[in-house]
């Protein structure tokens, strides 16, 4: 299942399968490891991401570092720590902006033409789906404007609801049908 315009593609699936440049993984603030996609990827990769994320000493919220990508199909995992929904008013919005932001900022810096995205915060960190949608869309489609070598993003969302979702924010920004940005 797919929607696209021309930059943005939005995919149903498992994010540690995807061929694209950087890999973004919705970490928590350790970096070592937790549940989630964080697992799946930690798993993935195998165990030298670990080792390398334990030299990082962690990331606060809104903010991404770099790694590699190890046994993955990209060339780069970008780490970003999504905020812990706490009903709307604590800056949850704008940390989950800062996300993307930080996270394209980071891809594009290091050379990737591709970059594949989760659902960022919306899975143990309680982040309701159709805003985070509408944030991850809006922040995708002004980074990748502003960038020297990102050309295409795709969100990979892991379950039918998740899809539909950013399937509907994609539709929303550019209307039902239009296959342009
Ligand atoms: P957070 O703590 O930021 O909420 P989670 O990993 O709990 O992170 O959830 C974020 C999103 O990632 C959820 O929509 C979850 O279903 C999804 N997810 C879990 N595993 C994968 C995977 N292998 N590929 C893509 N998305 C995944």
């Amino acid at each position: 299942m797919t929607l696209q315009t021309d930059r943005i593609l939005v995919v149903q699936g498992d994010i540690t399968r995807q061929h694209a440049d950087v890999i973004v993984n919705a970490a928590n603030s350790t970096l070592l490891g937790g549940g989630g996609v964080d697992g799946a990827i930690h798993h993935a990769a195998g165990p030298e991401l670990l080792q390398e994320c334990q030299t990082l000493g962690g990331c606060p919220t809104g903010q991404s570092r770099i790694t590699r990508a190890y046994r993955l199909p990209a060339k780069w995992i970008v780490h970003t720590v999504g905020p812990v929904w706490l009903g709307g008013n604590r800056g949850e919005d704008e940390l989950l902006a800062a996300c993307y932001r930080s996270a394209l900022l980071l891809a594009d810096q290091h050379q990737a033409k591709t970059v594949a995205f989760p659902s960022i915060s919306t899975g143990a960190y309680g982040f309701p789906v159709e805003r985070a949608a509408q944030i991850a869309i809006a922040e995708i489609a002004a980074g990748l404007e502003t960038a020297r070598n990102l050309e295409r993003a795709t969100m990979v969302c892991f379950g039918a609801a998740t899809f539909a979702a950013y399937q509907a924010a994609l539709e929303q920004r550019w209307g039902a049908g239009r296959r342009e940005m």
